[in-house]
């Protein structure tokens, strides 16, 4: 197998359309067989495209007209959004939503999908029976430096297919090898990287946009990421679970590349804490995206609505210019050394805040609107 690679600087659809031509004639793609299609871009929360946080939906446009060029008529666009996100919600932000209009295409939501039961390495796991039935699964990631698996790519996208309740049990068995064990289950048939626009730094939901100009077409999820990674400036053997991935013989992690796009040294994600001047948010690998989210998410409603200017808004200024705010998530949470005020997240927390007499934001993940209250009363 290999991986395809072009420049592209700008998100037009007919320029992603001819090189996913040309991808196919490198490649030596096949979809004569082909009637039915899901398509699963990184739809991870509701954000612009032009944060980078999502695939951008120019790139999906343009693998649909592509693929019904190619006779297949039978497309779905799906994804399934972090933790306790509103499905709707996150498809309407994402610019998805107005898409699907646009183009008659089906969007859902894996979370109202059926699913069947399968038995992977851990027991029982949920795998939605469109994933399965379909005849074309097409991965659309996008690339983006992450705080617990150094980058997001397709292995990485995959698990969005996953149900809310076995999403919060991949962060509890270590992340990495269920990613790998979630790719075994139903690998993609063609992968398609949206790495026009990267993101670095805090990543997978924060974080700067790069116009980094990749993109990338294959038919193996971690020959893709391997060499995507590499673009990005990180040795594709620094990520857990692509190494893995090697070592369980899901590809190489040294693939034969056809042509070429360029190189940009991402910047990585801290992978102790994420911080905002004296604000920090301590990393912990079981932490699930959306508990780690649920503070940020309090902040721009801090700043949007006026109710919170006089209340929420100064008490925010003074922790993080002055004092210090120290945000702990996850089953293996720790105290911080430094000084500061605490302030616990979640459920895996609260025996922790309990004990430790430290401030607490009930939920699985908390909502936005707990936080804010919280953070009212608290601060
Ligand atoms: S409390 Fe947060 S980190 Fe713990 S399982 Fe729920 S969402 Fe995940």
């Amino acid at each position: 197998m290999a991986v395809f690679l072009e420049e592209i600087r700008k998100y037009r659809t007919s320029r992603i359309v001819a090189a996913l031509e040309r991808a196919t004639d490198s490649l030596n793609l096949d979809f004569s067989q082909k009637r039915s299609a899901l398509i699963k871009p990184n739809l991870v929360t509701g954000k612009r495209p032009r944060s980078a946080v999502v695939t951008h939906p120019c790139v999906t446009e343009a693998v649909v007209v592509f693929l019904r060029e190619r006779g297949v008529t039978e497309i779905t666009i799906a994804d399934g959004p972090g933790i306790g996100l509103d499905s709707d919600w996150v498809f309407e932000k994402s610019g998805y939503t107005a898409l699907a209009r646009k183009l008659d295409v089906p969007l859902v939501s894996f979370n109202d999908l059926p699913r069947r039961t399968r038995t992977w390495k851990y027991g029982e796991i949920g795998v939605p029976e469109l994933l399965e039935d379909v005849d074309l699964y097409v991965n659309v990631p996008k690339l983006k430096t992450h705080g617990y698996s150094t980058m997001t790519l397709s292995i990485k996208n995959h698990k969005g297919m996953l149900s809310q309740e076995d999403k919060k049990l991949d962060h509890q068995l270590g992340l990495h090898e269920p990613l790998v064990e979630q790719a075994k289950l139903r690998p993609a048939d063609l992968i398609v990287l949206d790495g026009i626009v990267g993101l670095e730094g805090d990543g997978p939901l924060n974080g700067r946009p790069v116009r980094s100009g990749i993109f990338a077409v294959s038919t193996n999820m971690l020959e893709l990421d391997a060499a995507a990674a590499g673009l990005a400036g990180i040795d594709p053997r620094e990520i857990a679970h692509l190494r893995i991935a090697e070592e369980q013989g899901l590809g190489t992690l040294s693939p034969e590349i056809i042509g070429s796009a360029p190189r940009h040294s991402f910047m990585r994600a801290n992978e102790k804490f994420g911080r905002v001047a004296r604000i920090y948010s301590w990393r912990d690998p079981t932490a699930c995206s959306m508990c780690i989210d649920a503070f940020s998410g309090a902040v721009s409603l801090a700043v949007k609505d006026p109710r919170n200017w006089f209340t929420l808004a100064p008490k925010l200024l003074y922790w993080g210019l002055i004092g210090r705010l120290h945000i702990l998530q996850g089953r293996h949470a720790k105290l911080p050394q430094a000084k500061g005020k605490v302030i616990c997240f979640g459920k895996c927390t609260r025996d922790m805040a309990k004990r430790e007499g430290l401030v607490h934001v009930p939920g699985c993940p908390p909502t936005v609107h707990d936080v804010v209250k919280t953070l009212r009363r608290e601060l």
